[in-house]
C-alpha cells in the first residue's frame, strides 16, 4: 500500500492532543515538538520506529514529511532505505510562522491545501490577488504532475479543474480530516474531475499509521456524505482499496513502477498469512468463499466445454435424440445398467463434493431445506450434462460405424 502523506516527525506524539482544530493544533503540539529534530539522535529513534511500524502495517511506499532540519531529514531517507521501504522524503519548508518564532526558515513552499475553512480564509487574506487557494500554488508554478496536495477538503470545482489541467494529485487523509474537524473530502467529485487521488494517514493529524485505517476512515467519510446528501453514491471498499494502492502510485507519479501486479512493475506488496497463530483477526472457512465457489463451479465449466465440443461432432444430435427415446429391448441389457451405474456414482461424487463445499461456506444458522433442494438440483443438472456428453459421443461413434458399413 502507498501512504501518500505522512509526517514522520509527528509519529512520537501520535494519538495525543486531538482536542483542537488544525491551526491551534499545529501551534500547540506540532511546531514545538518538531524543534527537537535539530538533534539527530532524537530523529534517529523516532524515524526508525515510524518506518518499522508503517512497514508492519503494510505500507510499502510512503511519502514522508520530515522537519526543516536537513541532517535529520537525510537520516530518514537512509533509515527507510536500510529497513527496506520505498520512501519519498521531503524536508518541510516554512517561512511564515509567527506563533512559534524559532521554527521557521526562509524558503517558500508547502503541500497542504484547503484543509479547513479557517485556513482557506487566512490564505485568502495573505494572497488577496489570488482567486483561490489553488491559484496561490498555481501562480508560483507549484502545481505540476509531481505535486501531491494533502486534504483538499474545501476545493471548488474550478480548483479541481486546475488540478486536472496541471496533473497535480490530492492525498486524501480522512483520519486527520475527521480528527481535526477539518472537513469531509468528496472523493466522488474529485474522481469526476479526473484528478489523481491516493490515501494518506497524515500522522499525526491522523492518529493511526495504518493504511487499513485510512481505508476505513475513507469509507466512513463517504458514508457521512451519503447521510448528508440524498442520492450520493457511497465509495465501495474496492474503490477505497484502489485509492490505497494504484491511486497512491498515480498520485506519487510512480504508476509505472508500483500500484498493482502488472508485468514489469516492482513487486511492491506484503505477504499476509491470515491464519498465523495469535494474529489480529480470526479466519473462518466461509471467508474463502470465492475459492469455494470456483472449486464447486469448475467441474460444471469443464462439463459444458465437453458438451459444446461433443455437439460439434457429426451424429451427436442423433445420439442425444436416442437418449430421450430409449428402446425397451436395449434397456433390458445388463451392460446398459452397468454403464448407468458408473454415471450414477460419478454424479454422486460430484454431489458430495457440492454438499461439502456448501456446508463449509454456510453459516451455522443456515437453511438446510434450501441447501438440500439446491444440491439435489445441482446433482440432477450434473447428471443431465454428463449423460448428454456421453450420448453425443455415442451418436458420433455410431455415425462413424455407419459410414464404414456404407463404404463396405
Ligand atoms: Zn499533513
Amino acid at each position: 500500500m502507498v501512504d501518500t502523506h505522512i509526517h514522520a516527525s509527528q509519529y512520537s506524539y501520535m494519538g495525543t492532543g486531538l482536542d483542537m482544530p488544525l491551526l491551534q493544533w499545529l501551534n500547540t503540539y506540532t511546531f514545538p515538538a518538531e524543534l527537537k529534530y535539530n538533534k539527530t539522535e532524537f530523529a534517529e529513534e523516532v524515524y526508525n520506529k515510524v518506518v518499522k511500524r508503517t512497514l508492519k502495517n503494510g505500507t510499502t511506499t510512503a511519502c514522508y514529511f520530515a522537519t526543516i532540519h536537513t541532517d535529520s531529514t537525510l537520516l530518514l531517507g537512509e533509515i527507510a532505505d536500510k529497513i527496506g521501504q520505498r520512501a519519498l522524503v521531503g524536508k518541510v519548508c516554512m517561512d511564515i510562522n509567527n506563533t512559534v518564532e524559532e521554527y521557521k526558515e526562509t524558503t517558500e513552499e508547502s503541500s497542504h491545501i484547503s484543509e479547513n475553512t479557517e485556513e482557506v480564509q487566512i490564505v485568502k487574506e495573505m494572497f488577496p490577488d489570488c482567486k483561490s487557494y489553488t491559484d496561490v500554488y498555481n501562480k508560483y508554478n507549484l502545481l505540476t504532475n509531481k505535486t501531491v496536495m494533502a486534504h483538499g477538503c474545501h476545493l471548488t470545482d474550478k480548483e479541481l479543474d486546475i488540478f486536472n489541467q496541471r496533473g497535480a494529485a490530492i492525498s486524501h487523509c480522512p483520519n486527520s480530516n475527521l480528527s481535526l474537524c477539518s472537513g469531509l473530502l468528496d472523493v466522488r467529485n474529485v474522481l469526476k474531475h479526473k484528478v489523481k487521488i491516493g490515501l494518506g494517514t497524515d500522522v499525526s493529524g491522523g492518529y493511526s499509521p495504518s493504511m487499513l485505517d485510512a481505508m476505513r476512515r475513507a469509507l466512513d467519510t463517504s458514508k457521512a456524505l451519503t447521510i448528508q446528501t440524498s442520492g450520493y453514491e457511497t465509495l465501495t471498499y474496492k474503490e477505497v482499496f484502489r485509492l490505497a494502492t494504484l491511486g497512491g502510485s498515480q498520485a506519487l507519479a510512480l504508476e509505472d513502477t508500483i500500484g498493482n501486479f502488472e508485468v514489469g512493475k516492482d513487486f511492491d506488496a506484503v505477504l499476509v498469512s491470515p491464519s498465523i497463530p495469535g494474529g489480529p483477526f480470526d479466519v473462518f472457512a466461509g471467508d474463502t468463499f470465492e475459492v469455494m465457489y470456483f472449486s464447486s463451479l469448475f467441474p460444471y465449466v469443464v462439463l459444458i466445454c465437453f458438451l459444446v465440443r461433443a455437439l460439434l461432432l457429426k451424429g451427436s444430435v442423433d445420439g442425444i435424440s436416442h437418449m430421450f427415446t430409449p428402446k425397451l429391448e436395449i434397456m433390458l441389457e445388463p451392460k446398459v445398467w452397468r454403464e448407468a451405474a458408473t454415471q450414477v456414482f460419478f454424479a454422486l461424487g460430484l454431489g458430495f463434493g457440492g454438499v461439502i463445499a456448501f456446508s463449509s461456506y454456510n453459516k451455522r444458522d443456515n437453511n438446510c431445506h434450501f441447501d438440500a433442494v439446491l444440491v439435489s438440483f445441482i446433482n440432477f443438472f450434473t447428471s443431465v450434462l454428463a449423460t448428454l456428453v456421453v450420448f453425443a459421443v455415442l451418436g458420433f461413434k455410431a455415425n462413424i460405424m455407419n459410414e464404414k458399413c456404407v463404404a463396405l
